[in-house]
């Protein structure tokens, strides 16, 4: 099984980048937001807890998103990989999920990171704000929030793939077209 990383600041694009590439290459696509949107959509218990959190632009516990990453890993089958996005955002769950992997002989494949500016961020989110709705998307403090909690908590696991020889970096500024064609041309090179 390959196991990809798409990674980036919150607006790079990765969700939009996400189905192509699923699709190209026979990939589970496993959303840890879009997982806990639609708990928070069913109102479950664990949906409540995260619903706060993710409502102010924090990170929700490790321990959550671990459980669903695990359980998708789990009871998914007839892919060739799998492709993380938004997954791992602390270098807690990038150490959970080496030793998820490890149980079974595998390891992360490869990291593709979707780069762009801090002031692209927020111009990105709005335009999304205006088609999706999102409540995180709505407020400015949380967007900040959010921008602060990546540099922070989840800007540290870049050096910690690029140590192990595993991070890409994709230049995320053009058109999705443009953004797709150079993921393409990385990944046939994976
Ligand atoms: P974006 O791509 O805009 O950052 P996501 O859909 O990936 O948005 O995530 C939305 C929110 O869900 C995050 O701001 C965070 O609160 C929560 N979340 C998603 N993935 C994780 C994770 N791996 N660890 C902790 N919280 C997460």
């Amino acid at each position: 099984m390959k196991y990809f990383i798409l990674f980036g600041p919150p607006g790079a694009g990765k969700g939009t980048q996400a189905s192509s590439m699923a699709a190209e290459y026979n990939l589970c696509h496993l959303s840890t937001g879009e997982l806990l949107r639609k708990e928070i959509a069913a109102g479950s218990e664990l949906g409540l807890k995260a619903k706060s959190l993710i409502d102010a632009g924090a990170l929700v516990p490790d321990e959550i998103v671990e459980g669903m990453i695990e359980s998708a890993f789990r009871t998914t089958t007839g892919v060739s990989g799998f492709l993380l996005d938004g997954f791992p955002r602390t270098t807690a769950q990038a150490a959970a999920l080496d030793s998820m992997l490890a149980k079974s002989g595998e390891e992360v494949t490869a990291v593709v990171s979707i780069m762009i500016p801090d002031s692209m961020i927020k111009e990105r989110i709005r335009h999304r704000a205006a088609i999706e709705g999102r409540a995180d998307d709505a407020s400015d403090e949380t967007i900040d929030n959010r921008i602060r909690t990546y540099h922070d908590k989840t800007e540290p696991l870049v050096g910690y793939y690029r140590e192990k020889g595993k991070y890409h970096e994709i230049d995320g500024t053009g058109t999705i077209e443009e953004v797709r064609a150079k993921i393409f041309s990385l990944m046939g090179k994976l």
